[in-house]
């Protein structure tokens, strides 16, 4: 398999194997031995649990849906990543999203390591009845797989709360006595779930680019710096920043309250997107109201003049993709993979982008922002809130005692702020982008376990 990612990881190794400071008791020929088992062991998964889910329809018959436990590594800790439920999943894609969670929580220091988990499903053409023995079947199918210990699913697009709930019971079912609180996260709260688990990666999302913009400019940032980010960077300061989001579920519209209620950055929303149109006010978009129509109107924004007098919002309103096109300083990704691609990246003029989704950026994209000096804040870095919020639920089920809400969000900006401090520095004093750099810091710490624990030579 041959992606951006595997590239990404393929290149970082290349900068580690000649950084000869890095592993110094691996030189010549077992120097590189070593690194051709890391690009072995990372670019490829441990296990690919695959099965055919039989699912009864409530219209009397019986069908099969495949469905995938994808573990990658585990190394850091127990295989962690989401369970989701979309008519477009495969195998490949379910593999390259293991592969984040493993960088993702070797990046932020999170004792876990990747996976990922997958049905064949569109989850709105069933009914409850039927996607609650959707997720019954998937724990019974794989249930020799999955443990506190083991492997820990969470949702992912296409489920919720809900879905875990039903999962952890089954789960419980299957192996009565033992411990199950920590078996799945992202649970409802009534069941063992976290408080701040929902907001939780819209808010570190918005996290990774207020401090850039505050702490780390006016503090961090290397004075001597002549990177090109730098300048990217300094131009943005002291000047009212438009901000675009794609994408206005659980990631995008937290990431808009938070631009929206933000008291420390001169910042204004003026367009947002989701699956059906892009909304546009220069002067700013009333951001709570269109949250609320949201809540209410299955989380689409409202696409009729007709829907824009019910939420009390005033914008214009445009076809999907328009957002590309319209001029902002800073564009949160935060939709679906692969949004950013050779159609589209010439209409984009932001200075900043932050992905909140997982690979929305395609390998050609990537390459033509960085060659522009646009900044990328990577998936890696910024999107970790909802895996790290998983961690504390995960700890808080082994103990039993909860925290508060506000309790877990200072946990969750303290831990996102070690990776800032350890990350933005380097990349603003080296010669390599924000993601090569957020991929060879993770990929350090995991080449560096495997070192020590003796797994890179025969
Ligand atoms: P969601 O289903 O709640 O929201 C997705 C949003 O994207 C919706 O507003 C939808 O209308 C919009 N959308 C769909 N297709 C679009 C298109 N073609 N153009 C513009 N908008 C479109 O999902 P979410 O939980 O907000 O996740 C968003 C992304 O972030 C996903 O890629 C997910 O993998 C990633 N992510 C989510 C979390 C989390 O904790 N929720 C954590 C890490 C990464």
């Amino acid at each position: 398999m041959e992606n951006h990612t595997v590239e990404m990881i393929r290149h970082s190794l290349h900068v580690l194997e000649h950084e000869l400071t890095f592993l110094p008791d691996l030189f010549g020929e077992s120097r590189k031995k070593a690194f051709n088992s890391l690009l072995a062991i990372l670019t490829t998964p441990n296990h690919v649990n695959k099965a055919y889910l039989r699912i009864p329809l409530e219209r009397g018959d019986v069908i099969r849906v495949p469905a995938f436990r994808v573990q990658h590594n585990n190394v850091m800790g127990p295989y962690k990543g989401g369970i989701r439920f979309h008519q477009r999943v495969d195998e490949d894609e379910i593999v390259n999203l293991a592969i984040l969670m493993t960088l993702k929580t070797a990046l932020h220091n999170v004792p876990f390591g990747g996976g990922k988990g997958g049905v064949v499903v569109d989850p709105h053409s069933f009914t409850k009845q039927e996607r609650y023995m959707i997720c019954k079947k998937y724990v019974q199918y794989f249930s020799r797989v999955l443990s506190p210990t083991e492997d820990i699913p969470g949702p992912d697009v296409g489920t919720g709360a809900q879905e875990m709930d039903w999962m952890m019971g089954e789960y419980k079912n299957i192996n009565p006595g033992k411990e199950y609180l920590g078996s799945f996260t992202g649970k409802s709260v009534e069941n063992g779930g976290s408080l701040g688990r929902e907001k939780a990666t819209g808010k570190g999302v918005y996290f990774s680019l207020k401090y850039l913009l505050t702490d780390f400019v006016s503090k961090d940032m290397p004075s001597e710096s002549v990177h090109k980010y730098s300048k990217t960077l300094l131009a943005t300061k002291e000047q009212q920043l438009s901000i675009g989001i794609q994408g206005f579920g659980n990631v995008g519209s937290v990431v808009a309250m938070e631009a929206y209620d933000c008291k420390n950055i001169d910042n204004k929303v003026t367009v947002v997107s989701d699956r059906n149109v892009t909304l546009y006010h220069e002067e700013g978009l009333q951001i709570p109201a269109l949250q609320k129509f949201a809540q209410w109107n299955k989380g689409d924004l409202p696409k009729t003049e007709e829907e824009l007098r019910e939420a009390g919002v005033e914008a214009k309103i445009l076809e999907r993709d328009a957002i590309f096109s319209q001029s902002v300083d800073v564009l949160f990704l935060a939709a679906l993979s692969n949004q950013v691609n050779e159609t589209n990246m010439t209409e984009i003029e932001a200075k900043i982008i932050v992905e909140g989704a997982n690979a929305p950026i395609s390998k050609k994209a990537d390459d033509y922002f960085n060659e522009k000096g646009v900044i990328i804040i990577p998936d890696i870095l910024a999107n970790a809130g909802g895996a790290i919020v998983s961690y504390f639920e995960w700890l808080q089920g082994r103990d039993t005692r909860f925290l508060s809400e506000q309790k877990i969000y200072d946990d969750l900006y303290d831990k996102m702020l070690r990776t800032f401090q350890a990350v933005y520095p380097e990349v603003f004093n080296g010669e390599h982008s924000f993601r090569d750099t957020c991929y060879i810091y993770s990929i350090m710490k995991i080449s560096m376990i495997l070192f020590r624990l003796g797994k890179l030579y025969g």
